[in-house]
């Protein structure tokens, strides 16, 4: 386990990732009736952009960064509110900070819904007890994420979001994405999943959205992000993700958002955005 999440906190991955997040979450919210995040590779929960692997490697000063204190068209900006509302005090500090996944959604939910963060690293695990101390709602679990994510679906509150963000570390992991969400979707049918991917090389994308599509697996939505060509030498430059049972306003939102996320947070001349059904109802 050597990924380090807080290299690349408030990067172009990010940003997509957790305004996806965020637009979900607050979908889950027009009902009164609870919910459950999981997140299954939670990282730890706050990052300090003033740390040394922050200094080291700024990649949020290509991403959030581009966001924050700027001019956004009012169609866009009303789609990040929910995240930009989160993002933008702690980043306005004289010692900015990055949310990660799980203060999102804390701070979008409810006193009625549960959240369960999991994360295996022992150190990045205290971290993120630390940065939720104190909140009942959230339990922080030092698990192996790939094994909790089927131990904890379906949550007893029936309805929710799984976020599943591994760090793409070691090879095999688009295949053990694709088989947990299988396994899951058997026991939760119902509930909705976030599959996070880094896009390293087009072929290795395509065969796991064609493993998905072939799974039976109803309403998957598939979203891309560039920000430079795909294949190039340098940092990641492509970033997708896959929602299974989006909330209907999701596709739309997307829209809008995406083309705009291309240029605004574009590194060189391939960025591009893409969005797409795997699966229909
Ligand atoms: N979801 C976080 C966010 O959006 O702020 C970022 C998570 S980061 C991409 C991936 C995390 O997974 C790292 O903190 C890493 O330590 C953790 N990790 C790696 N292998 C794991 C495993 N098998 N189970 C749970 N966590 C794991």
């Amino acid at each position: 386990m050597n990924y380090r999440h807080a290299f690349h906190a408030g990067n172009f991955a990010d940003v997509l990732k957790h305004a996806v997040l965020a637009r979900i979450l607050l979908h889950l919210k027009a009902k009164d009736a609870p919910f459950r995040v999981i997140d299954t590779h939670a990282g730890t929960g706050l990052y300090d952009l003033t740390s040394e692997a922050a200094v080291r490697s700024p990649e949020w000063k290509d991403g959030i960064a581009r966001l924050i204190g700027t001019s956004l068209p009012p169609a866009v900006a009303e789609i990040l509110a929910p995240y930009l509302a989160i993002v933008g005090p702690l980043m306005g500090k004289t010692r900015p900070h990055y949310p990660g996944s799980p203060l999102i959604a804390l701070a979008l939910a409810r006193t009625q819904d549960r959240l369960s963060f999991i994360e295996k690293h022992p150190v990045d695990s205290e971290k993120l007890k630390g940065a939720i101390a104190g909140d009942r709602r959230a339990k922080a679990l030092a698990l192996d994420g790939w094994l909790a994510w089927n131990a904890q679906v379906p949550p007893p509150e029936r309805r929710g979001v799984v976020l599943v963000d591994p760090p793409f570390e070691e090879p095999g992991e688009f295949t053990r994405m694709a088989e947990g969400l299988k396994a899951a979707h058997r026991k939760w049918p119902g509930g909705t999943t976030m599959l996070w991917y880094p896009i390293k090389d087009a072929r290795s994308v395509e065969r796991f959205t064609d493993d998905l599509a072939a799974s039976g697996i109803p309403k998957i939505l598939r979203i891309e992000l560039d920000v430079d060509r795909i294949g190039g030498e340098g940092p990641l430059a492509g970033t997708g993700l896959i929602v299974v049972n989006p909330p209907y306003t999701l596709e739309k939102e997307m829209a809008v958002l995406l083309p705009f996320l291309a240029r605004r947070l574009a590194r060189g001349p391939g960025a591009a955005s893409r969005i797409g059904w795997i699966a229909g109802e």
